[in-house]
């Protein structure tokens, strides 16, 4: 049994069917990405493991437990997104703590995770300031500090770094591939890029189309590519 197993999960918009039966095992710990061109339902697929949509059928299993009718604050799981969702009247250390507040989390216990994320994440000079006073590299630390003060079982990642220039770009990467080590976490990444695909992960997710081409790891992938779509996705550069 893995942290998470999605179970033939279909998704359809209207008569569109999005995705296709998707099947999938991850392991506790396992850092697995989501590469596809756009439009593939990688977005999709995320939401529907957060809870923020509905499969149309199958199942999202976590730690054991299907979880199709729990909502999304209780499933253990935290999201960051592309565009950062951060509240622009709060402060830094607010919108970190304000999941936590909102849960009825002690004061003191917020403030200790605070710490222990701003650190991680060498937020400490920022808490007092508020979005609009951070650069773009900054407002997607405070995004990922956010989540990881929830401490939760399963993080997910949709496109973190696609508004960030190249170098911010590198440096992200590599503080969220630490964070991966240090919190020994499960983390889902949805990415259209390769590089950040190699680089990262555990094991390679290609969809295309709302179905799964190939799953494997990064070296497996490009040795032994199961088809065209997958030797140009992975081979091809961005
Ligand atoms: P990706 O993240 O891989 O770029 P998405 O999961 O966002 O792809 O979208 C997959 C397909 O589903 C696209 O064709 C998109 O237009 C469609 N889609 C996504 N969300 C909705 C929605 N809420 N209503 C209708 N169609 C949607
Ligand atoms: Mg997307």
């Amino acid at each position: 049994m893995g942290a998470l197993n999605i179970e033939n999960v279909k998704k359809a918009f209207g008569q569109v069917e999005v995705l296709k039966g998707i099947n999938l095992e991850v392991t506790d710990g396992e850092f697995v990405v989501f590469v596809g061109p756009s439009g593939c339902g990688k977005s999709t697929l995320l939401r529907v493991i957060a809870g923020l949509e509905d499969s149309t059928s199958g199942r999202v299993v976590i730690d054991g437990a299907d979880v199709s009718a729990t909502p999304p604050a209780k499933r253990g799981i935290a999201m960051v997104f592309q565009t950062y969702a951060l509240y622009p009247h709060l402060t830094v250390k607010n919108n970190m703590g304000l999941g936590l507040k909102q849960a009825g989390t002690p004061a003191a216990e917020i403030d200790r995770r605070i710490g222990i994320a701003s650190s991680m994440l060498s937020l400490e000079p920022y808490l007092a300031r508020r979005p609009a006073e951070l650069s773009g590299g900054q407002r997607q630390r405070v995004a990922i500090g956010r989540a990881v003060v929830r401490e939760p079982k399963l993080f997910l990642f949709d496109e973190p770094l696609s508004n960030l220039d190249a170098a911010l770009r590198v440096n992200t990467r590599l503080e969220i591939a630490q964070l991966h080590r240090r919190l020994k976490a499960t983390m889902i990444y949805v990415t259209h890029d390769q590089v950040e695909a190699m680089t990262l992960a555990d094991k390679i997710v290609v969809l295309n189309a709302g179905k799964i081409e190939q799953i494997g790891g990064p070296m497996e992938l490009y040795n032994a590519p199961a088809n065209e779509f997958v030797a140009g996705f992975i081979g091809s550069p961005k």
